[in-house]
């Protein structure tokens, strides 16, 4: 009998699980809350430990059509500019890892998932009941749906998750981003290039790098705040605001700030790994599972690794679907709790205020960040393969 597999949540994570699941042969539906699949968001980076499972999916040219590959990666100066580290990327990282370094425009990735793998839109799932024989799904405005197996892609403030593990705090980080997209002609005279550049200062720094193949700059300007209540993707924020903190830093990092005219400001919430997320015929993949801050750049690649793993449990042992859920949670939990502690860690490293901590941050980075075998564990994992290979 074919599985009948219910993902609730058309981002990222649910659209590569729902094609993931249907090359594995099971019979999927994908529900987006949405009214249509997003284009909302800007830049998303995607390592190669991404990137080999949308090759390996069949999507990955046409990823590749819209994004840019970086040249480097960098590590700036908050106040003079000054480079305190470059790792070359493209050629040494198709060498070292057999996939590319690519950035993309979120609405970019989203659109070419959306064609390969259809989308059910404006279904709001309410409510999760697991039964005797199978799980119904309920839907705002009554519409309800049965399923073997429930796939919970649905962000950061999952109702799946809710159902199964109850909610979990969030904890505000502090850290408060200010993000937009500019137009390339519009900081043609500046010198940005196709870097991932991040640039460190006391208390804050600044992200940029181009998407979109090259129509635009994706730039993230974090700051630290005392208090927040939100958790949204679209609030604006007050581009004053945004200048006053970034005033004595390098002319560069000035110039990009007057550039974002209305930023999106997008408050930071961290919560620590979840001891389970699996209930039943009921698990939870990406954001919904383990959320985590963006400094890693590995919020989209590691939900992208737990769909081919998912996909990889099911298809070996799709007649005992609990049996397959707990194997994909015990080959995704330790993996993605050290992703978050990777993003934590960064969020103290890239703000340390001038003097001997920073000076030692800055001489660790410039003597081994890279694609050093530091880096294998992240980079050279194959979620395709059965034991997790890293590729080096
Ligand atoms: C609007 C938006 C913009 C983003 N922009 C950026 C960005 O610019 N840069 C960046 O690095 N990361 C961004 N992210 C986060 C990044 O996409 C995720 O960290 C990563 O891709 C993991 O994705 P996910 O699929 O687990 O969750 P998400 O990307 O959060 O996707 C969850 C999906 O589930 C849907 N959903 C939620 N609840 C329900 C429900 N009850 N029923 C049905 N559907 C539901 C949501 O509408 C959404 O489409 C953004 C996320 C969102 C939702």
């Amino acid at each position: 009998m074919t599985v009948r597999a219910a993902v609730i949540g058309g981002g990222i994570g649910g659209l590569v699980a729902g094609l993931a699941l249907r090359q594995a042969g099971l019979d999927v539906r994908v529900f987006e809350q949405a009214p249509a699949v997003g284009t909302v968001g800007a830049g998303i980076q995607l390592a190669p430990n991404a990137t080999r499972v949308l090759a390996a999916l069949g999507v990955l040219p046409a990823v590749r059509r819209g994004a840019v590959e970086p040249t480097a990666f960098e590590f700036r100066r908050w106040d003079d500019g000054r480079v305190l580290s470059s790792t070359p990327l493209r050629a040494p990282v198709e060498s070292a890892y057999g996939a590319p370094y690519l950035h993309v425009h979120r609405g970019d990735l989203v659109a070419v998932l959306a064609d390969a793998v259809p989308v059910e839109v404006g279904a709001r799932c309410v409510d999760v009941l697991p039964g005797d024989r199978d799980v119904e799904l309920r839907f705002a405005g009554g519409r309800r749906e049965r399923a073997d197996l429930v796939v919970g892609a649905d962000g950061i403030h999952s109702v799946v998750r809710q159902v199964i593990l109850g909610t979990a705090d969030a904890r505000f980080t502090g850290h408060v981003a200010f993000r937009g997209l500019i137009p390339a002609a519009r900081v043609a005279d500046l010198p940005v290039g196709h870097t991932s550049t991040v640039r460190m200062g006391p208390g804050a720094h600044c992200v940029h790098y181009f998407v979109s193949a090259g129509r635009l700059l994706n730039v993230v300007c974090v700051i630290e705040e005392d208090s927040w209540t939100r958790e949204s993707w679209t609030d604006h924020g007050d581009p004053a605001e945004l200048r006053a903190a970034f005033a004595g830093w390098d002319p560069v990092v000035r110039a990009l700030v007057d550039a974002l005219d209305a930023p999106l400001k997008w408050a930071l919430f961290d919560r620590l790994p979840f001891a389970r997320w699996s209930e039943g015929p009921v698990t939870l993949l990406g954001d919904a599972c383990h959320p985590m801050l963006p400094y890693g750049a590995q919020g989209a690649a590691q939900a992208i690794e737990d769909a081919a793993v998912l996909a990889a449990c099911l298809r070996d042992a799709a007649a005992d679907v609990p049996a397959a859920l707990a194997r994909y949670e015990l080959l995704r939990h330790d993996r993605t709790a050290r992703v978050q502690e990777l993003s934590r860690g960064n969020a103290t490293r890239f703000h340390l205020p001038d003097g001997p901590q920073q000076r030692d941050r800055d001489a660790a980075i410039a003597s081994t960040y890279g694609l050093s075998p530091d880096i294998d564990w992240l980079y050279g994992f194959d979620p395709l393969d059965p034991g997790g290979r890293v590729h080096h």
